[in-house]
């Protein structure tokens, strides 16, 4: 899960790493008052879940309250990456020396996590690790013996960090890393990190990720995602308990069980859907696919206003194909059904299963190839009709 910078500023301020104070404002007018109490050059920036804000816009310095004022207005509204900015960060500026890189994540394939520090900061990390991978430091931390600075100084100034600076970031590193720890932070992360003129370190920018696997050990940070300006449909999705994922300018609902097949199924529609039919979202029902699932499943799913059909794709293994064939009886029982269905049954007792699935209101497919087709032809008389 991710959260807004706004957010993982107070998180990261618990653990005692310099963040410039701010404010939090809706509109321009919150945004001069915030100015007026700060005092001096603030930057406002746009909340939004998405990176690269800066270059798309969304950072703008102010000299004064009247100019917060103005940068304000120009930001909130704006459209970043798809995303309407609702809310902006007035913060304190901070003058800039040299902009730093740290970040802490897990590496799945070491099974540690992994600090990061690169001394070209303030741009695209991804961009710096492919062009100048040895601007890029790393120490992966051992669970049992835990993160030691002097492990970070030696990265951190070999990479080349000042030493003075090295020493600061090292010990901020530590806090990081508590953090991470104390919260199952999947990323926690500052680009940039700055110097200023005075020789202080700041962060600047703030960004965590949460393991959602992790999130009901956190009721107050769980709490952060009903506050988050998602897609209200994920949002639904979430709170009814599905793994469901939407996508732009889709017009095909996808459920399926496991995760691979959803993908599969996805790719095949979009593979035989010659860009006019498309997947419109991901959702996997998993293993056991209960009538109560898959009623909560096609109800989100066709809350989609975009959604023209919708094709399940059920792969019987341990869960039997009767049985999920019940499941969606009882599911459509009472559900309006504005577009056609169609559903894939293969696998433990599919004959079984596609007897039980005759006559109702949902079509019946062997192969996933026959129903992706099915779905094309459907949307493709909507557009032509
Ligand atoms: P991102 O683009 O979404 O990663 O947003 P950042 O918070 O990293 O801000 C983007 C850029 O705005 C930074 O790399 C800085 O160059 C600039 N910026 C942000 N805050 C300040 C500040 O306090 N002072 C100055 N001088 N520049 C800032
Ligand atoms: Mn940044």
């Amino acid at each position: 899960m991710k959260i807004h910078e706004h957010c993982a500023r107070e998180i990261f301020r618990k653990y005692g790493v310099p963040i410039p104070p701010d404010g939090l404002a809706t509109t321009p007018d919150e945004a001069k008052a915030i100015a007026e109490k700060l005092g001096g050059q603030v930057v406002i920036k746009a909340q939004v879940l998405v990176g690269g804000r800066g270059k798309a816009g969304g950072v703008k310095l102010a000299n004064s309250p009247d100019e917060a004022y103005e940068k304000a207005s120009r930001i909130l509204g704006m459209d970043l990456k798809g995303l309407k900015v609702e809310k902006v960060l007035v913060a304190k500026a901070v003058d800039i020396q040299r902009e730093y890189y740290i970040g802490i994540t897990l590496d799945r394939d070491r099974k540690k996590h992994v600090v990061i520090a690169s001394p070209a900061g303030g741009v695209d990390i991804e961009e710096v690790a492919e062009k100048t991978p040895e601007k890029i430091g790393k120490v992966w931390i051992d669970p049992a013996y835990g993160l030691h600075q002097y492990e970070c100084r030696k990265m951190l100034f070999e990479v080349g960090f000042e030493p003075q600076v090295a020493a600061k970031a090292a010990a901020f590193i530590q806090k990081l890393y508590k953090c991470v720890i104390d919260n199952d932070c999947s990323l926690a992360e500052i680009n940039p990190l700055v110097l200023s003129p005075d020789g202080q370190i700041w962060a600047i920018d703030a960004k965590i990720n949460l393991d959602d696997s992790g999130l009901y050990r956190h009721p107050e940070l769980k709490a952060l995602r009903e506050s988050e300006d998602t897609d209200p449909l994920e949002r639904e999705a979430h709170n009814r308990g599905l793994t469901y994922v939407r996508l732009e300018d889709g017009n095909v609902g996808i459920i399926g069980n496991g995760a691979g097949l959803v993908m599969a199924t996805m790719d095949e529609v979009k593979r035989l859907g010659k860009g006019i039919a498309k997947p419109a979202n991901f959702l996997d029902i998993g293993g056991g696919a209960q009538a109560e699932v898959v009623k909560n499943a096609l109800e989100v799913v066709l809350m989609d206003p975009n959604v023209q059909a919708v094709l399940i794709n059920v792969f019987g293994g341990i869960t039997r194909c009767d049985e999920v064939a019940k499941g969606i009886l009882q599911a459509i029982e009472g559900i309006e059904l504005k577009v056609p269905i169609i559903i894939r049954l293969a696998g433990t007792n599919e004959a079984e299963g596609r007897a039980i699935m005759k006559g109702s209101r949902l079509e019946v497919a062997e192969t996933l190839d026959q129903a992706a087709g099915k779905i094309v032809e459907w949307v493709s008389s909507r557009v032509t009709s």
